[in-house]
């Protein structure tokens, strides 16, 4: 996509909230990115941050990681946000492993928890 970064953010169950703050409290550092998000996730980002430019993908149930997991083996994402929920049991097990072997496969910089995509993002504008 023309013009910055694209990033996409992916929130699972109870990891909602979370996204939705780390994008409100970095959002003048994703300003310049686009951003790519499964369904739910995004609507949550662009409650708090109208602002950012954000496509919503499927809702990752129906298929919205995998979506993104395309995008990432035809090149179109330059980082992942991914906030899997550790105390809910194994419905996105097969999402989760997809979309990570398909960020280690293309070298994607990837967090899976907030203390990483801190940091990760901090290297965005740089
Ligand atoms: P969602 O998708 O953002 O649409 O909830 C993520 C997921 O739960 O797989």
């Amino acid at each position: 996509m023309a013009g910055g970064k694209c990033i996409a953010l992916i929130a699972h169950d109870q990891k909602k909230d979370a996204m939705a703050e780390f994008a409100r409290r970095n959002q003048d550092s994703l300003a310049d990115s686009h951003i790519v998000a499964t369904g739910t996730t995004g609507g949550r980002v662009l409650d708090v941050c109208p602002g950012l430019k954000v496509t919503r993908m499927k809702s990752g149930p129906l298929g919205g990681d995998q979506q993104i997991g395309a995008m990432i083996a035809t090149g179109e994402i330059d980082m992942l946000v991914f906030f899997i929920d550790p105390l809910t049991p194994m419905p996105h097990d097969v999402d989760v492993k997809a979309l990570t072997r398909l960020a280690v496969l293309y070298d994607i910089p990837m967090a899976l928890n907030e203390a990483t995509a801190k940091r990760l993002i901090k290297t965005l504008n740089h």
